[in-house]
């Protein structure tokens, strides 16, 4: 094959320029003067990743300075809004440091805006700050690149290279440039993950020409979790799924309407609906139903509940706010930040929010670690917190030895947002320098047999369709390739129908996750002939079968958890009720790298605060 081979050898190799790999990035040169540190990126970081437009508010910060919150304080909040089950050694251990990258984003130029009492940053929610955001990704991008030797721009990382000279240690990465083609080889001392969560595994509500608009980042294709699965590293808490309570087709914010405008919901009818399902719900998840806040995944039920039972849509009560000119103007202005397109929506559906109260639904489920659920990798915790059965060595690395993850990646830490992610990625690149400064002149050996062949794996789609198009005159369907889209329409199919997708009203069972899983294992099969035209459809290949992979191991998870631990995420309809003296615990998978065979395990929960 014709394909120029670009060799990049370094100590630390952070895959994914989000908000977790400028975070690593940037702190890896601060323990790491005299290391080569470089980070490969599918897009450009100045505009990548999930805060790629803009953030309105920042998530997730304490204001010790100011006596606001402390760390303990944001795990009970965490724990509580994922109905007991967090990493509580990772939470607190990225509460405690969260601040200070807060204050590192005002130091290099991201305005705040303050309290004019207080002179505080202006709250939005007991977590929330309220920035100008719109160039919080640029602002953290330039941290990066002032600290890392070479980033790479457009290269979509596809697998992890393995060391040779150990069984279980990584030795870098492989992937190739979006834009030219190169097949680029990253031989690392260490590796942390940071690609992002993953969209586009469940059928979307918006189909047809609306497919683009989804909640996450629809570029968000699943390889933080796909990576670390294919090396054979353990994953956590997969079967957590996040489904979100958005404004229709356009998945608008809710957040700053709750809390700024002081918006509410009501169903078609005009009435509070969210208290009649109080009895249902207890049923279901026993006096987890009392706590406060309430926990998301039980809002939801709610909502879903009400619009099942005949008396949807759900709307936002906007009429009573909208007519105070100021909050008005927050209200559409809202928007601007992150999701201009909801303003777009209305404008083009006839809604002033000022006379029309819009509707609300839920989204299709999503996978992510650092929002508002905690799916990721299984990793070592700090060592003056963790419990020993948490800690193996190294914050932040995951089962396979030098392989570090942060923000989306990482499992068990919820509720961390941008600001989180980015302390994660902080974290992470701290341990990794340490690791590599411990294995001091121990060289990383990768044969260029393992390179050859992922080489030949890669490019393979391009081949399929050059082969298979001989075949055919015209149109897209061959009988020897599938295209990237079609693979990914099946693909969210099987998810959406048989593992608690959007038709099903999030419901699923035994019988059906079985029978997803065949299906997803024949799809494995049938992704081997994914045929890409161009590069473009190279990336949607690998893309897809990143998802694929993700798709699996949320299905394994879900089926392995015998409960309805958060409903309104999803529904086991064989065991419909929250079972906390069984599963008052995590799930852990680990799908074997030779054979793919998956096996499932249960890791206990410790409650390191009170
Ligand atoms: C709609 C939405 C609203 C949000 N609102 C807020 C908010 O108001 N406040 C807040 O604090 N947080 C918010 N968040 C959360 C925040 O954006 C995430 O927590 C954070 O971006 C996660 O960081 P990350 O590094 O894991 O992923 P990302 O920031 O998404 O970065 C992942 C990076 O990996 C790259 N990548 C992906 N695959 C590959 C690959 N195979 N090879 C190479 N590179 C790859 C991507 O291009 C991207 O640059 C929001 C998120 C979303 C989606």
């Amino acid at each position: 094959m014709g394909i120029k081979t670009v060799y990049e050898d370094c100590d630390v190799l952070v895959v994914g320029g989000g908000m977790g790999g400028t975070g690593a990035a940037y702190e890896a040169r601060y323990w790491g003067r005299d290391l080569k540190i470089v980070v490969a990126e599918k897009a450009n970081i100045d505009r990548s990743g999930a805060v790629a437009q803009g953030l309105y508010a920042i998530n997730c910060y304490m204001g010790t300075q100011w006596g606001e919150n402390n760390p303990e304080d944001h795990v009970r909040y965490a724990r509580n809004d994922l109905m007991g089950l967090v990493r509580e050694d990772l939470a607190f251990d990225m509460a405690r440091h969260v601040d200070s990258a807060v204050h590192k984003f005002e130091e290099w130029g991201l305005p705040f805006m303050r309290d004019p009492d207080t002179g505080r940053y202006q709250r939005e929610g007991k977590w929330q700050i309220m920035i100008h955001g719109e160039s919080y990704k640029p602002i953290v991008a330039n941290a990066a690149r002032n600290s890392a030797d070479k980033i790479y721009n457009r290269i979509m990382v596809t697998h992890l290279l393995m060391d040779e000279s150990r069984g279980n240690r990584v030795g870098g990465a492989v992937g190739f440039n979006v834009r030219t083609g190169a097949f680029h080889v990253f031989r690392a001392k260490a590796v942390i993950v940071s690609a992002g969560g993953a969209s586009h595994i469940f059928k979307p509500r918006s189909v047809g020409e609306g497919m683009g608009r989804t909640w996450y980042a629809p570029w968000s294709s699943g390889s933080a979790y796909a990576l670390p699965i294919q090396a054979g590293a353990k994953m956590t808490q997969m079967e957590n799924r996040i489904v979100l309570a958005r404004f229709k087709d356009g998945y608008g914010p809710v957040g700053a309407y709750f809390l700024h405008l002081k918006t509410y919901t009501q169903n078609a009818y005009g009435n509070e609906y969210e208290s009649t399902w109080y009895d249902d719900t207890k049923a279901m998840v026993g006096e987890y139903i009392d706590h406060h806040p309430v926990p998301t995944c039980l809002r939801n039920h709610a909502m879903i509940s009400e619009v099942k039972a005949g008396r949807g849509p759900i709307h936002m009560v906007t009429r009573e706010a909208f007519q105070d000119p100021h909050l008005e103007k927050i209200g559409w202005e809202n928007f601007l930040g992150m999701t201009v397109s909801q303003a777009v929506v209305w404008a083009s559906q006839d809604i002033d929010p000022k006379y029309i109260n819009p509707e609300l639904t839920t989204s299709e489920p999503y996978v992510m670690g650092s929002h508002a659920t905690c799916s990721g990798a299984w990793c070592s915790g700090p060592e003056d917190l963790s419990p020993d059965e948490y800690q193996w060595g190294y914050n932040r690395m995951m089962t396979v030895d030098g392989l570090f993850g942060a923000g989306d990646a990482i499992g068990g830490t919820a509720h961390a947002f941008s600001s989180g992610s980015f302390t994660e990625g902080r974290i992470a690149a701290k341990a990794a320098v340490k690791y590599v400064r411990d294995l001091r002149n121990e060289k990383i050996e990768v044969s260029d047999k393992q390179i050859s062949n992922f080489k030949k794996t890669i490019f393979q789609p391009l081949e399929n369709y050059q082969v298979g198009r001989n075949e055919i005159v015209g149109g897209t369907v061959s009988p020897s390739y599938l295209l990237p889209i079609q693979g990914l329409q099946r693909l969210e199919k099987v998810m959406d129908e048989y593992v608690g997708g959007i038709s099903v009203n999030y419901m699923t069972n035994d019988k059906l996750l079985e029978r997803g899983i065949e299906l997803l294992n024949i799809m494995e099969e049938d992704f081997e002939h994914i045929g890409a035209e161009d590069l473009h459809q190279l990336m949607r290949a690998w893309e897809l079968k990143h998802r694929l992979l993700t798709s699996q191991s949320v299905a394994q998870h879900t089926l392995y958890r015998e409960e309805t631990r958060w409903p309104g995420y999803y529904y086991r309809g064989d065991h419909l009720k929250l079972d906390d003296e069984n599963w008052h615990c995590l799930t852990l998978s680990q799908r074997d790298r030779q054979t793919g065979e998956w096996t499932m395990e249960k890791a206990p929960v410790y409650h390191i605060v009170d």
